[in-house]
């Protein structure tokens, strides 16, 4: 994984200060990097009989799409408030400032079903436990959050784990 690792740019101060934005665009530029990344996931989830990969909006498309493809299952993303044309499920979170919502179509993930649930970072976790909460309400079962990046420091991790949500991080930036 340390390779995937040191694919990853670090952009400090942005976009605003004190943020170290974790970049995965110069890992998924690089052909051995974004099969690195994705031909672990791929190794991982097939042992775990997934039904559905669900990709977060917009950076999980990318990784979530691929994997998908690879383990021969349906994509199905959770996107943006506004985006979706047919009828959904939302999920309001807060935000530092504010809140954000996030939408599933309602027929896109069957009782029972199992889900893989793959963004390409973990921060604050607002985001990823919103998905779990779309994903609950249509009756999935969540196998695993994906990510490439795990930023404990910032505790959304813990989160997951203090709700039983199983993850699995690729890498980790902390205590810099
Ligand atoms: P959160 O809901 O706080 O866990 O934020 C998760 C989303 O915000 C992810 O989809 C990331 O794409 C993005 N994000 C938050 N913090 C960072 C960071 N330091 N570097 C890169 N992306 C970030």
């Amino acid at each position: 994984m340390s390779d995937i690792k040191s694919k990853i740019r670090t952009v400090p101060n942005w976009p605003k200060e004190g943020i170290m934005f974790r970049d995965i665009t110069t890992l998924i530029k690089d052909p051995e990097g974004l099969k690195l990344s994705v031909d672990d996931f791929v190794a991982r989830y097939k042992e775990m009989n997934i039904d559905v990969v669900v990709g977060i909006d917009s950076r999980g498309f990318i990784m979530g799409g691929a994997i998908a493809y690879l383990l021969n299952k349906g994509f199905v993303p959770v996107r943006k408030k506004g985006k979706l044309p047919a009828e959904t499920e939302s999920v309001e979170y807060e935000l530092e400032y504010g809140t954000d919502c996030v939408e599933i179509h309602k027929d896109a993930i069957s009782q029972g079903q199992r889900v893989v649930i793959v963004d390409d970072l973990i921060a604050t976790g607002g985001t990823a436990l919103a998905a779990a909460e779309l994903v609950k309400k249509l009756g999935g079962e969540i196998v695993e959050f994906a990510f490439v990046v795990d930023l404990p420091d910032v505790g959304g991790s813990k989160k997951l784990k203090n709700a039983g949500l199983p993850y699995y991080a690729q890498t980790v930036f902390e205590g810099d």
